[in-house]
């Protein structure tokens, strides 16, 4: 889909912007996704790289997955609308669709690492009650889980890492009890997130 980008220096320029990518097809764009890279924009007129966030549906046949990749901006809209398309998952910002192709990538349950999430960031805001964290799975090395919080420390990240053992006792709960209170807490429709229980003022 042709879009415009209207730079600070005054420059306006027409982009591209697929409307899907298919992982499988094009397998350089899982890694552009993690370094921050996937669908950036240089202004012809100062070089500025602009990173706009656009809606695109990321489909990964080999792992059978279809994500929709909604922006940020579009996070109110999400929750007023009544359904999602047939198949798919959704996220909401760019950063949430890096982290849910890793957690896909490593063989993981997303709603299992979003109640861990959960838990963390319930323990990081109890002692940081006047900090807005976040935090964001990053890769499994070994028998741990790592995972990144921001928002602790000014521009620093801190590194978190759990167990496996972890993830294995909550991926056994969701199978035995898949609609308990905190699992289905974590879900609208097809968009499964912290940020459900994390922001409820959104879904007012
Ligand atoms: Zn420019």
């Amino acid at each position: 889909m042709k879009r415009k980008i209207a730079c600070i220096c005054e420059t306006a320029f027409d982009i591209d912007v697929p409307e899907s990518v298919d992982l499988d097809e094009t397998p350089d764009a899982l890694n552009e996704v993690m370094d921050g890279t996937f669908l950036s924009y240089t202004c012809p007129g100062c070089g500025k790289i602009h990173k706009p966030e656009f809606p695109v549906t990321i489909v990964w046949p080999s792992k059978s997955l279809i994500l929709e990749v909604l922006p940020e901006t579009e996070r109110g809209a999400y929750y007023r609308r009544k359904k999602d398309g047939p198949g798919s998952s959704a996220v909401i910002s760019f950063p949430e669709m890096a982290e849910r192709l890793a957690v896909i990538r490593d063989g993981l349950e997303p709603v299992v690492i979003e109640a861990l999430k959960y838990y963390m960031l319930s323990k990081a805001q109890q002692n940081y009650p006047d900090r807005e964290i976040s935090m964001w799975y990053q890769k499994k090395e070994g028998d741990l889980l790592e995972f990144h919080l921001h928002g602790i420390r000014e521009g620093e990240v801190a590194v978190s890492r759990i167990p496996w053992a972890l993830y294995e006792k909550n991926f056994q709960d969701y199978k035995k009890n898949p609609r308990s209170e905190l699992f289905s807490s974590l879900r609208i429709r097809s968009y499964i997130s912290v940020q459900n229980l994390m922001r409820p003022e959104e879904l007012m």
